[in-house]
């Protein structure tokens, strides 16, 4: 049964009035390694492993394609964190296997330390072949008193499962719906949200595959759709263009990480505002969900990656431009050293951290709870 005018959260239907501070872009419990037993298998099976071992100082054997990692590139996989090697970790983090989040426990201190400065819901972007865990949701949110929302559909195609071969759109489009109206895990865990939909920079036949039936059911089941989409304008464009083409309503689709996908050019000014503009004019929310990444070393080729006063400014550029009520904020938080525990800034830096920086750029604390409080809220409840 899909719950009409509610969000559907992993312990049962809500009032969206009752989410409260709102992070739309999580991964709760996560595993993107692909059961990978070293950096070099994980490297040869992604988009981004490829994008990361394509740097210089990346540990990749020099030569086009080289045959592999060196010898102490190697030597990092599963290396637990510790102080002396939690920069070298920051910048290649690859290397390290530590590609996911697999601890309930260290989860639930992370979710606590979120209630802790105002959070109120978390949504779980963790789409099918990320390890979607439906029951270790129920657990995070029955610990904490935090609401959780849990996705559903599929992520890039180096991850689908098998099936997805063999499936057409119709077939796709039904085992969505089953996610969310009747439930997984045992227990009739239901999805509050079709997506992260996973696209690559060259869409992969299977991934218009699962695009089309995700449109398809968030026109049926009235839920949210959320798209992470292949690197430039052109892979965005192209996911629109095919949303629009299925009829999907713009109005409740997220386009995520769109602080480091829309550079179209080399860096310095790879981004140009009129982009963001361009997207919101469908009426899409734009979603800035790398905050706390500041990392300037991603391996990830020739675009800078924005700081989090930067993604503001973009940010206040829409709003000024009208589009405040299409702007989502959040993490991303997937990978186990940006938990607090291990040195990280947490699910505790939007709420502790950067409300702060808002309210020093001019933010006032309407729009600032029309971003954290309205937008998600709107955005989450079942058409
Ligand atoms: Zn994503």
């Amino acid at each position: 049964m899909i719950h009409k005018g509610k969000v559907q959260t992993v312990l049962g239907p809500v009032e969206p009035g009752d989410l409260g501070l709102t992070l739309p872009h999580e991964h709760v419990l996560v595993d993107m390694t692909l059961g990978a037993c070293s950096a070099e298998v994980l490297i040869n099976q992604t988009e981004s492993g490829r994008a990361a071992a394509t740097t210089a100082q990346a540990g990749w054997e020099p030569g086009e394609d080289g045959p592999g990692t060196a010898a102490s590139f190697r030597a990092r996989w599963n290396e637990p964190i510790c102080l002396e090697n939690r920069a070298d970790v920051a910048r290649n983090w690859f290397y390290y296997g530590n590609y996911k989040i697999a601890s309930i426990d260290d989860v639930i201190y992370e979710a606590n330390l979120f209630k802790r400065h105002g959070g109120g819901c978390i949504v779980d972007q963790t789409s099918i072949g990320l390890a979607r865990d439906p029951q270790g949701l129920q657990q995070v949110s029955r610990a904490t008193g935090l609401h959780i929302v849990m996705a559903t559909s599929y992520y890039t195609f180096e991850y689908h499962p098998g099936e997805l071969e063999e499936l057409d759109v119709e077939g796709v489009q039904d085992r969505i719906m089953r996610d969310i109206e009747v439930g997984v895990g045992g227990a009739g865990i239901q999805a509050g949200i079709i997506g992260e939909v996973g696209l690559s920079t060259t869409m992969h036949p299977r991934e218009e595959k699962v695009l089309r039936a995700s449109a398809r059911a968030q026109r049926s089941s009235g839920l949210p759709l959320s798209i992470h989409p292949g690197f430039g304008p052109d892979a965005i464009w192209a996911a629109v263009r095919i949303l629009e083409e299925e009829k999907a309503d713009l109005s409740r689709t997220i386009m995520c990480h769109v602080d480091h996908r829309l550079a179209s050019k080399p860096a310095p000014n790879s981004f140009d505002p009129d982009q963001w503009l361009d997207l919101a004019k469908t009426g899409m929310y734009l979603e800035f969900d790398c905050f706390g990444w500041e990392e300037s070393y991603r391996q990830r080729g020739k675009i800078d990656m924005p700081n989090d006063a930067i993604r503001l400014n973009e940010i206040m550029a829409l709003v000024e431009a009208g589009h405040g009520h299409r702007v989502l904020m959040s993490h991303d938080l997937a990978l186990q050293h940006w938990q607090r525990k291990y040195g990280g800034h947490g699910w505790q830096h939007i709420p502790e951290t950067v409300t702060a920086l808002m309210r020093y750029k001019g933010f006032d604390e309407d729009l600032i709870d029309q971003i954290l409080i309205d937008n998600p809220a709107e955005f989450l409840t079942i058409a």
